[in-house]
């Protein structure tokens, strides 16, 4: 009865006629916010211009089913109730405004009219389901309801219908629950005790087992329960049961587990879901019909098959909860193959339309396929560098298209690590304890902990955590993001732990049936034997693999595609690729991640290598007179001579940046008895004078102390040494026919003349050193910006310096006033936002991401000054931001000419680099 006075009076409402700012007016109200979809058309093309700002007011879901249904695609009728419609809902205080309403039963209407049923109507009813959709996909953030429609006379009309009493109160329990639990806030637990106890009454294992009787008895039995439970008989008017589960959309957008996930995946510019109310299709009508869940191509290889899994006679979230094990998608054109056609073409269809690989949702009612979702499918790093490469080799996308689509996690994950490969077989056979479905690959070793929260807890604390659970749900992404790896009892390839551990590159195994946990005692049981909370495991993702003990990791090699792409970014690029590298072992290393040479070699990191090394450097600070420290300085000479070698060696040619001495002396000196002694004993200098020494070295600011070039300055035949040493290195590979480009760099420079006084006495030096040995070599002399004031003098500085290195590092510390050491104490707070408990001054920290406001503003000055009085300057970063992809478009926007970083994250700097030079492009076609 409330039914129909509902809907008259939606009907009688009066159309206010105002002009929408964007869409066509409702013939309702206001703009147009309701998107009604099906038989090939969808109103939510035009709901703006582009497909991304579609995605905004349609929300990811919406839009697919939006897409699918334009494009001819078997889709169940009905309507999206947008994002708009959501923050609207929370600016009145949660509640659904009249406009809203008329346009949710006009798009209704529509849905009825297509399917020829009226929503719960008592012969012939048509049910919906009600789906939550945001603009960027939240896996399982709302509990779908389903078949919403059905009371008790619905029910009956549907047996009728069908002939198929046992499917209708299938369905009626089914929606009962969820509409109990998810849309009014009932627990869970106690439903599924009815249905787990019913099924042991009648001594049946499975759910479609369970006769209509049963389940006609089991829907009275919830009904009751709601009732005791929440005052109130079970809604039986279907717009009622409509609003409440809208309203429970909206609700869910605030919820903790939603709000948690956002935090995690720091996901800020969302502004709400979206509401798809779609007609029901039903997948647990009889073996003719099923669900399933699939991927366009692999997406744990990239490889361009048909992937996922369907489960015959079932229903909505079946799939994924790992009740039944499904099965292969591969044979689905066995069981049901006129469905299987169908899907093979819209998988083509939507992979040419998306070019990108989709993650499917289907169902088959009685052999006919119906569409209920698509979206791009996460994947893992190596399946990401596949598809991108495969695609434009199928014409599907261009090279450019193909670089933009890899973000700097994907390169960083593509470094997963594995098993140790060297570990004896035995040992490894030993540990082994279970096997599960290789979720996502990659290993992971760390302590067992049985919930999220331990897991989140021992992270915090710099532990290593696995994470076990019968299965995990949307509560636990806190401890699955903290945790090292996720390991569940239950679930496929296609559970809520794999799609959200495949996401992040987190190495997962599921289905792992041997694993008897037992969450109250913090302990689980795998044939005979116990692990308990807080015992190592190592899991081996790529294989499923579980073992006992923590087990030696390593990482792994590169598929073939990352190498094509990667070669493709090199060639679209300008900016050029340098490393940090003090050692001819990460040269080397660096050369095979890319890098055209070394922006950055710390001498000082030599100095500390062996004890007679350690020994030579306090040799020199202790010394008391010149003569005193050129001796311990001649004893440093050949060594740090040897080490430019071998890095000139390994470099062959290219260009290589050596930064003299910078750290304040203190750091090299004695700390102990022993060490006091020891020095002691080689100088003949008494313990009491080097003890004296090293107090004076103190300093109460010291990264604003006695450093960098100020040392220098005061004792310069560091620098003879130095130079020295980098031009005997040179001239010996110059004899052996390897070419060399040093450029020597001097640090922390804060005036012209100071750097004026250093480069002559570099100049002297070195080039007494090349006329005697008349050999050619060629070097350049430059400096660090790394003090404001370099920056704002820098049109003077250029007019000594042949090259520029932004040191980002302390010209960010100098800049902000913020030690780099120590502002991890309350810089997280500056980052969080105002939601996460922080201020939100920063977005990013800026030490690890340039703050392109403030430093990068003296950067911008920096480049342009030099260039005003040198316009071909050589100009660098060698600060961390070098390997950042950010800073990287940022160093290009500016005119840097290269960047260096460090030698695993060169492969960043260069995609980032050739991501820039793409946007440039686009922007001027714009
Ligand atoms: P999620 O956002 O968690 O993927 P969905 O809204 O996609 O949730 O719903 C989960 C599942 O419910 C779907 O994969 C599908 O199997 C089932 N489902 C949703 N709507 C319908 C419908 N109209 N008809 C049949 N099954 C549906
Ligand atoms: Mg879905
Ligand atoms: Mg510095």
């Amino acid at each position: 009865m409330t039914m129909t006075i509902a809907r008259n009076s939606a009907k009688k409402m009066k159309a206010p006629k105002m002009k929408p700012p964007t869409a066509k007016p409702s013939k309702s109200s206001g703009p147009k916010r309701v998107f009604f979809f099906g038989n090939g058309k969808a109103e939510g093309m035009t709901a703006a211009p582009t497909e991304a700002q579609r995605k905004l007011i349609l929300g990811g879901k919406g839009q697919g089913l939006a897409d699918m249904t334009a494009a001819g695609l078997p889709v169940p009728p009905g309507f999206t109730i947008s994002i708009p419609c959501c923050e609207e809902y929370y600016q009145l205080g949660r509640k659904l405004s009249q406009a809203t309403k008329s346009q949710i039963l006009e798009s209704l209407a529509k849905v009825e009219k297509a399917m020829g049923k009226k929503l719960g109507d008592a012969n012939d009813p048509l049910l919906v389901s009600v789906r939550s959709g945001a603009a960027r996909s939240m896996p399982g953030m709302m509990e779908t309801i389903l078949n919403l429609g059905l009371n008790d006379k619905s029910v009956e009309g549907l047996a009728a219908r069908t002939g198929n009493p046992r499917f209708a109160y299938d369905s009626y329990r089914r929606f009962i629950q969820m509409y109990s639990t998810t849309a009014m806030g009932l627990s869970k637990e106690p439903l599924e005790e009815m249905l787990h106890d019913l099924k042991h009454k009648i001594g049946v294992k499975t759910d479609p087992e369970i006769p209509a009787e049963s389940l006609k008895e089991l829907c009275d039995e919830f009904k009751a329960f709601y009732k005791t439970n929440k005052g109130a008989e079970f809604p039986q008017d279907p717009i009622e049961q409509l609003w409440g589960a809208v309203m429970a959309v909206f609700n869910s957008w605030e919820a903790d587990k939603a709000v948690t996930y956002r935090r995690v995946e720091k996901i800020s510019d969302l502004k709400g879901t979206g509401v798809n109310v779609q007609t029901m299709v039903y997948g647990n009508k009889g073996d003719k019909s099923g669900t399933g869940v699939c991927f366009t191509r692999d997406p744990n290889t990239g490889e361009n098959v048909f992937y996922g899994d369907y489960l015959i006679n079932a229903q909505g979230e079946d799939v994924v909860a790992g009740i039944r094990t499904p099965l292969k998608l591969s044979t689905l054109g066995d069981t049901l193959p006129k469905a299987y056609k169908e899907l093979l073409a819209a998988r083509k269809q939507l992979e040419k339309h998306y070019k990108d690989m989709q993650d499917l949702e289907f169902t088959v009612e009685d052999e006919k396929l119906y569409m209920l979702q698509c979206r791009s499918g996460k994947r893992s790093p190596a399946a990401t560098f596949r598809i991108a490469v495969e695609m434009v080799k199928e014409g599907l996308i261009t090279k450019e298209q193909a670089i933009s689509r890899i973000v700097s996690e994907d390169i960083e994950r593509l470094f997963y690590p594995v098993i140790d490969p060297s570990i004896d077989r035995k040992m490894l056979a030993a540990a082994k304890i279970a096997t599960g479905i290789d979720a996502v690959p990659g290993a992971a070793t760390g302590k067992v902990c049985f919930n999220a929260a331990d897991a989140e807890a021992l992270a915090a604390k710099g532990g290593k955590a696995i994470l076990v659970r019968k299965e995990t749900s949307p509560e636990d992404v806190g401890g699955m993001h903290a945790a090292q790896g996720i390991l569940t009892a239950t679930g496929g390839k296609t559970s809520h732990a794999a799609v959200v551990a495949r996401g992040w590159g987190k190495c997962c195994i599921v289905g792992c049936d041997a694993l008897r946990i037992n969450y109250e005692n913090g302990s689980m049981s795998v044939g005979d034997k116990t692990i308990n909370d807080g015992d190592f495991l190592t899991l081996d993702g790529s294989t499923g693999e579980v073992f006992v003990g923590e087990l030696p990791l390593k990482k792994p090699e590169l598929p073939p595609s990352y190498y094509i792409l990667m070669k493709w970014a090199d060639g679209i690029r300008t900016l050029k690729v340098r490393t940090n590298a003090d050692t001819p072992y990460d040269a080397e290393n660096a050369i095979r991640m890319g890098a055209e040479g070394i922006g950055l070699t710390r001498t000082e990191h030599m100095f500390f290598d062996t004890e007679e090394r350690r020994l030579a450097i306090q040799e020199m600070i202790v010394a008391d007179n010149l003569d005193a420290r050129k001796a311990a300085l001649d004893k440093l000479l050949p060594f740090q001579r040897e080490d430019f070698t071998g890095i000139f060696t390994a470099m062959a040619g290219k260009p290589v940046t050596i930064r003299l001495i910078d750290p304040p002396l203190h750091e090299f000196t004695p700390k102990d008895d022993a060490g006091f002694n020891k020095l002691s004993k080689i100088t003949g200098i008494s313990v009491e004078d080097i003890k004296h020494r090293c107090e004076q070295l103190h300093e109460s600011n010291p990264m604003l102390g006695h450093r960098g070039c100020r040392l220098c300055i005061t004792y310069p035949e560091i620098l003879d040494m130095q130079v020295t040493a980098i031009i005997q290195a040179a001239i010996a590979c110059a004899r052996k026919k390897i070419k060399v480009l040093p450029e020597i760099m001097i640090p922390l420079t804060i005036a012209k003349k100071e750097l004026a006084i250093l480069t002559d006495r570099t100049r002297k030096v070195a080039d007494e050193l090349i006329k005697a040995s008349k050999v050619k070599v060629a070097y350049m002399v430059g400096t660090m910006i790394e003090v404001p004031r370099a920056a704002l003098i820098a049109d003077k500085i250029a007019e000594v310096a042949e090259f520029f290195s932004f040191g980002t590092n302390d010209l960010t510390q100098m800049t902000m006033g913020l030690s780099r050491d120590d502002a991890g104490r309350f810089l997280p707070t500056y980052v969080a936002s105002e939601k996460d408990g922080g201020v939100g001054v920063f977005k990013v920290d800026p030490f690890q991401s340039l703050d392109q406001e403030g430093v990068g503003a003296l950067v911008k000055m920096g480049i342009q000054l030099g260039r005003q009085t040198n316009k071909n300057l050589k100009i660098g970063i060698c600060g961390e931001h070098g390997g950042e992809a950010a800073s990287v478009k940022f160093c290009h926007a500016v005119g840097m000419n290269y960047v260096s970083c460090s030698p695993y994250r060169v492969p960043i700097a260069r995609l980032a680099a050739a991501q820039a030079v793409i946007a440039d492009k686009a922007a001027k076609k714009k």
